[in-house]
């Protein structure tokens, strides 16, 4: 019998991008980002953000349950790897460090028109949570900042790719450009 890949999430073992959003949704952020915050936050209502891509929605669910492959969480696998930010070098890649306390997020967050100060946050599921704790009419509507802010996080991620896989470093300047 041939080897096949089979999606154990749907009965027929066929993939659906509805069992790939239940299995998203039902991912609970791991207690190691926990925060006082973080405890009280309804996390469901992430999902009521408009005007978001999804594949921005889904990096950014990734990246609060420390999910998405930063070199910290790499380094763990792999022997003698270089931890180090490929933003800024100074620190060990972490998804707090990359989002909240890098000197080029922070640069891109209080450079853009929202202003942020990123390392008010003492976790990056802080600063969503402080979001997500509006009402909802505010996360469903265009005219608020949210495309803009979840954009502000999704560009710095592109530009540590294009860091580490091309060598191409991105200022400030041309992150919030692009965002
Ligand atoms: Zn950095």
């Amino acid at each position: 019998m041939e080897d096949q890949l089979v999606w154990t999430l749907t009965p027929d073992g066929q993939f659906t991008t509805s069992s790939a959003y239940r299995l998203l949704v039902s991912e609970q952020p791991s207690s190691s980002n926990a925060s006082v915050l973080f405890e009280g936050c309804e996390w469901e209502n992430f999902w009521k953000f408009k005007w978001v891509c999804p594949t921005i929605m889904i990096f950014i669910w990734r990246a609060l349950n420390a999910a998405i492959p930063t070199r910290n969480r790499l380094k763990k696998w792999i022997p003698n790897f270089d931890s180090s930010c490929p933003l800024c070098g100074t620190e060990g890649e972490s998804v707090d460090h990359l989002f909240l306390n890098c000197s080029i997020g922070k640069a891109v967050w209080f450079g853009s028109e929202l202003g942020v100060r990123s390392d008010r946050f003492k976790h990056f599921p802080d600063l969503i949570s402080s979001w997500i704790s509006l009402s909802p009419p505010v996360l469903s509507n265009p005219f608020q900042s949210y495309p803009l802010a979840f954009s502000l996080i999704w560009h710095p991620w592109l530009a540590r790719n294009l860091a580490i896989f091309r060598g191409i470093s991105w200022s400030p300047e041309l992150i919030i450009e692009k965002a």
